[in-house]
């Protein structure tokens, strides 16, 4: 018989499949005391849960690749850091030593525990971290549980198949999607969750808090997930059938109409041309520029290379890397960034300073690479190898003062001079740019421009930095806003100036590829957007729809705005 689950939509999208429950039985545990002779081994036993779920999200980074990874690890550190997290670890081991609980019970006990503290906050993000605290338990809980029964993992995808389950973690999903899950119908969660924003970057329609599905549903059902509506459908008539054939047809359309525009021209109505570029970290990520029409790699991300291993990436590993990228755009400008670790990107080797008070604010980007000189000459020596192969450019990451860029330049000279000694062929002078991403740099960017050959603007920091508030933190929604005045300002100065100096300026942040800021950014006088490649058809469809010289006009009242409020509330007037 048909019926209805509502919840709240996650990630909007529709999808058709049998379901596969996963119910939370990993509570369902042995609360029997253990006898003072069985501490020691149940302890081990406990041990080797937790290691074997750190192996587990070791094995997962892995496997992950390109942008996938850059969103997972984020969530994978953060489990990595609970499992690891000294008081859960002392708790656990006190409630087995002390308390006599058996692990799974001692696990279940300390869940308990941290979900009342996340429960009580206020804070819908904060206490949307409980789902965190629930996933790794239960990724040990699962570990303890194989190794009596070694019984298969529950979450072995089968194609076709929507999942129901009380929470997911994001890398069980990133794992699942490769698998060829179609949705999920969580029945718990937020749509703040790290799942949740992870579905909507997989394009993977999801529902959470849809509060009865694990007692309503059972495996093979066949659902139809309507996450446009916020609603599951169990045993969908033929009505709903053809709704959702009819969503499909639109949807394909929608695609194929954003697929012409593949090797179309990006122009706006009146005929300006804009240039689009990719971000890239991987070989897929360079397939789909290609693919989409990218003029070029605006902002390649090396520091991929060496958080995917233990240690140091030598130079012919980075060579091999840089050139196959060079190769991968057959010609068109590829921009390479130096190494910048830091602040969130810790990477094995060692390199990164532990324990800064504020790491954010500390050696990171371009100030580590000078501190190590020699493995920044290494990364030098590899970028010039493989600039042999086409068109390259240099982008130094987290750039305050020139004399940063004046060091790195040194160097570059430098390496020239020792491949010549051996012999190496050398590419012709390569541009050297900065990043604008510190406060400080844009503000004084004319005396940067002295000695970049190009800009490129990470609004993804210069926001955090601008408005001191941590780009991770999704608590500060209301003041880490693209639209703040302040950086509206920061952004059109440090663009004129580019003009002024007739020095290129593109913006690599995360709102370069967000069709809601397309208008503001073309008003602002902005004409070279990197971004993800799945973004770049949708924004050349948008750049399209819009009047370059109209949208410029617009730009004095857009920066008269004194509040995001009012910054956001003009746009949508003038872009109608
Ligand atoms: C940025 O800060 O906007 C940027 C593009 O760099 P990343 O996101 O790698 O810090
Ligand atoms: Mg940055």
């Amino acid at each position: 018989m048909r019926q209805i689950l509502a919840g709240t939509t996650a990630a909007k999208g529709m999808a058709l499949g049998r379901a596969r429950l996963v119910q939370p039985s990993r509570y369902l545990v042995d609360t029997r005391p253990l006898n003072e002779g069985e501490v020691d081994v149940e302890l081990e036993r406990l041990h080797r849960a937790l290691e074997t779920a750190r192996q587990e999200l070791r094995e997962l980074r892995g496997k992950l690749h390109g942008a996938l990874a850059r969103e997972v690890n984020e969530f994978i550190d953060a489990h990595s850091l609970l499992l690891d997290d000294p008081e859960l670890l002392r708790g656990l081991d006190d409630l087995v030593r002390i308390g006599h609980y058996r692990p799974g019970a001692a696990l279940k006990k300390q869940r308990d525990r941290l979900a009342a503290v996340f429960e009580a906050m206020d804070d819908p993000y904060l206490r949307s971290r409980k789902e965190d605290v629930d996933q790794v338990i239960s990724r040990v809980i699962s570990a303890l549980q194989r190794q009596t029964s070694r019984e298969e993992r529950k979450l072995a995808a089968r194609v076709g198949e929507i999942l129901i389950a009380d929470t997911i973690a994001p890398a069980d999903m990133a794992h699942l999607a490769g698998a060829g899950l179609l949705g999920v119908v969580a029945s718990s969660g937020s749509p703040y969750s790290h799942s949740a924003i992870l579905a909507r970057s997989l394009d993977l329609p999801m529902l959470v808090g849809a509060r009865d599905a694990l007692s309503t549903i059972h495996d093979d059902d066949l659902i139809l997930l309507d996450a446009e509506r916020g609603e599951a459908v169990v045993h969908p008539t033929a009505q709903d059938l053809a709704r959702y054939r009819s969503w499909q047809r639109e949807a394909a359309l929608e695609g194929r109409r954003l697929a012409t525009l593949a090797n179309a021209p990006t122009r706006t109505i009146d005929g300006v041309d804009v240039r689009l570029l990719a971000n890239a970290e991987m070989p897929p990520d360079i397939a789909m520029a290609r693919s989409r029409g990218a003029d070029g790699v605006g902002l390649y991300r090396t520091e991929f290379l060496f958080l995917r291993q233990k240690g140091l990436p030598t130079e012919d590993e980075q060579f091999i890397a840089y050139r196959d990228l060079v190769l991968g755009m057959g010609g068109l400008p590829v921009t390479i960034r130096t190494l910048d670790l830091g602040a969130d990107k810790a990477d094995a080797a060692g390199l990164v300073l532990r324990g800064e008070d504020n790491p954010a604010l500390g050696v990171r980007g371009v100030r580590l690479s000078l501190r190590y000189p020699a493995v920044f000459t290494t990364q030098i020596r590899a970028i010039l190898r493989a600039a042999c192969y086409g068109p390259v450019r240099v982008l130094v990451p987290m750039v305050t003062q020139p004399d940063e860029l004046i060091a790195v330049r040194t160097l570059f000279k430098l390496a020239r001079q020792e491949l010549k000694r051996e012999n190496v062929d050398l590419p012709e002078k390569l541009a050297l740019g900065a990043m604008v991403e510190v406060p400080a740099a844009a503000i004084n960017v004319r005396a940067l421009l002295e000695h970049a050959d190009f800009l490129a603007i990470g609004t993804n920091d210069l926001a955090q930095y601008v408005l001191a508030a941590d780009r991770g933190n999704d608590a500060l929604d209301n003041i880490y806003n693209p639209l703040q005045p302040a950086l509206l300002r920061l952004l059109s100065y440090v663009i004129a100036e580019g003009r002024r100096a007739k020095k290129p300026v593109s913006l690599c942040g995360e709102i370069g590829g967000d069709t809601n800021f397309t208008a503001l950014l073309l008003a602002l006088g902005l004409n070279e957007f990197s971004m993800h490649p799945s973004q770049l058809l949708h924004v050349r469809d948008r750049i399209a729809a819009l009047d370059h010289g109209a949208l410029r006009g617009q730009a004095p009242r857009i920066l008269r705005a004194r509040t995001h409020e009012e910054a956001e509330a003009l746009l949508a007037q003038i872009t109608g």
